[in-house]
């Protein structure tokens, strides 16, 4: 027979392709590559006399023909692929011979002759005579002892099995036949190293863009183990406050190994490695490297020989001159070597995986910041809320006696004392309820339970209270309601707060004369109010202001009212909680308009 599978005609009767593309276009390899081993298949037959010799070259797990010499081998033989495993179960069953393997056909498996070929050919009587199932094959294994090739033949010119001196020939065509074998599989892998290297560097960039490691990794680690050709992998980060944090990723799942045991050794050669560009591999036979103590690098064997691992490539991490953690490439055995291309695109994957961890740093310190400032936050609140309650107790007392006096008879500068405590008591207890106000709608742990609030409402009763202040000032007020839903979702007491603020505004910074006028209008899917004035108006430089804490204008003309400046972060943080924003348009000298923009509570 032509041996075995990689001479395989396909298993349909009439002999059909096997599906995987033949020779030609559909080829894995060149031409010359396959013109130059066609040669070698067509002498090795002459010499050895054979009138059939056959090579296979691996791609992946397959074996594909790709040089057929000899009457009677069919063209679309060339190019067919099998599996390689099919070829181990014919050498597990064979006689030694040398390079050579022989299957004689009663020994032949049974799976594997529905694959072959078998020559049309007749056996000679005799021991020794060729038998068409007969195979002959010499597998071609490369340094590392991985199947690469096969090569065989088929169909003896004097129909026996060879003889010594044939046998002899066929020793040295298996050398020959190896180092062709070998030669023509070396562009092909180093090509694929590169595009497997290359498409590692894309997932790895596509990967930066993950928003913490731990998904960076997730997202790149198996392809980077795969191109590696490594069992597993570790990350170690450096954190900004000198902790280093491990990850490890294993092909197959298993304990987690305690890298703390050998974290001196490597985060001082991290460091030292990075500095230099360097990527040291570390085996048995792979200890010597510069600036690594001998100590450093038994106590690392030790551990890697404790793990289970034979050989690692060493990457350090970083940006700019910061070195940043360290990536491991774990392999069991110490053979094949890392190549040079290898060290290269860990290299590369270093200064990659480098800006993933510096960007994961910055938003750890980032979100420390935001910790912070809302824990600050935080206890702003508390203290404006402590020191409003603290204030309000004493005030209320004050209260209640100005009031006793007030039953006394009292001298007319009494009088005139007694009113001046008063309208001083009323303006404190205004800035403890500014306070208290304050504290409560700027407080996210605050209760607040929405339900569906009428604007309209909420405008007609904030109007009913501010009217007397405003004629009272010669202001006059006028509000513009629409007909249809204006209804908003929230807290009632908080609307008329934020209302009452900006109208109580808007009528105190007014003139004598001028006008006030509230209007509701629905912009789809919100309600606007606005407030707006003809009063002293904003300078642009105040308006940037206007919603901080205790900010009051610059303007002495809008200093000389009272006021507190907390009525407008008020409205601002009403506005918020409500899911709203605030706009203010104004001219100095002209007046000035509050926009308020809330969600509707129902579609339009
Ligand atoms: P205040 O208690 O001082 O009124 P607010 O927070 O309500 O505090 O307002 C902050 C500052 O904004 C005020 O001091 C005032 O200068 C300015 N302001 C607010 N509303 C108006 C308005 N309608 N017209 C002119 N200035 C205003």
């Amino acid at each position: 027979m032509n041996g075995h599978p990689e001479v395989a005609r396909p298993a349909e009767p009439d002999g059909a392709s096997t599906g995987v593309p033949s020779s030609g276009p559909g080829s894995w390899w060149d031409l010359p590559t396959r013109q130059h081993l066609g040669v070698l298949a067509e002498s090795v037959a002459a010499l050895a006399g054979f009138e059939i010799a056959i090579i296979n070259l691996r791609r992946g797990d397959e074996m594909e023909v790709v040089a057929a010499s000899g009457p009677g081998v069919p063209a679309e033989m060339m190019g067919n692929r099998v599996p390689v495993s099919s070829f181990q179960a014919d050498f597990d069953v064979a006689d030694v011979w040398g390079a050579w393997r022989f299957v004689p056909h009663d020994r032949m498996p049974e799976g594997l002759l529905e694959l072959s070929h078998v020559p049309d050919y007749v056996p000679l009587e005799g021991e020794d005579a060729w038998h068409p199932l007969d195979l002959l094959a010499a597998p071609i294994y490369d340094d590392c002892g991985v199947l690469r090739a096969v090569v065989s033949v088929d169909v003896p010119k004097d129909g026996r099995r060879p003889g010594p001196l044939q046998l002899a020939v066929l020793e040295k065509y298996a050398g020959v036949a190896r180092t062709a074998a070998l030669l023509a599989l070396e562009p092909e892998e180093l090509a694929d190293r590169v595009r497997m290297a290359t498409e590692t560097r894309r997932i790895v960039r596509a990967a930066l863009g993950e928003p913490t490691l731990d998904q960076v990794l997730d997202a790149c680690r198996s392809a980077v183990v795969t191109c590696f050709d490594a069992v597993g992998m570790w990350v170690s980060v450096f954190h900004a406050d000198g902790d280093a944090t491990t990850a490890w990723y294993a092909r197959n799942e298993g304990a987690t190994p305690m890298f703390q045991e050998i974290d001196d050794v490597v985060i001082r050669s991290a460091h030292r490695y990075w500095a230099e560009g360097y990527v040291p591999d570390f085996s048995h036979g792979r200890m010597d490297h510069p600036h690594l103590p001998k100590e450093d690098a038994e106590a690392l064997l030790r551990f890697l020989d404790g793990i289970g691992i034979g050989s690692v490539l060493f990457v350090p991490l970083g940006v700019g001159t910061e070195c940043l953690g360290f990536l491991v490439l774990a392999r069991v055995s110490d053979t094949p070597q890392w190549t040079q291309l290898e060290f290269d695109a860990a290299l590369d994957i270093g200064h990659d995986l480098g800006l993933a961890v510096a960007n994961a740093r910055r938003l750890e310190q980032e979100r420390a910041v935001v910790t912070r400032l809302r824990k600050l936050d935080q206890y702003r609140i508390e203290l404006v809320n402590t020191v409003a309650h603290e204030l309000r107790n004493p005030l209320t007392s004050i209260t209640a006696n100005l009031e006793f006096l007030k039953e006394e008879t009292l001298s007319e500068d009494g009088v005139w004392s007694l009113a001046a405590a008063e309208r001083g008591a009323r303006r404190m207890e205004g800035v403890i309820d500014d306070l208290l106000t304050m504290a409560r709608v700027s407080d996210p742990r605050a209760p607040f339970t929405p339900v569906p609030v009428d604007l309209r409402q909420v405008v007609l009763d904030v109007d009913e209270e501010c009217r007397r202040t405003a004629v009272a000032g010669g202001v006059s007020a006028t509000t513009l309601i629409p007909e249809g839903d204006l209804t908003v979702s929230g807290r009632r007491d908080e609307l008329h707060r934020m209302l009452a603020n900006l109208v109580s505004n808007a009528v105190k910074y007014s003139d004598d004369g001028g006008t006030v006028t509230v209007s509701l209008e629905r912009d789809r899917a919100e309600v606007v109010v606005r407030v707006a004035d003809e009063g002293l108006g904003i300078s642009q430089e105040d308006q940037e202001n206007l919603f901080r804490e205790f900010f009051r204008s610059t303007n002495p003309e809008a200093l000389n009212r009272p006021g507190s400046g907390l009525g407008l972060v008020i409205v601002d943080r009403i506005v918020r909680r409500h899911g709203g924003r605030v706009e203010v348009d104004s001219k100095l000298g002209q007046g000035t308009t509050f926009m308020v923009r809330l969600p509707a509570a129902t579609a339009s």
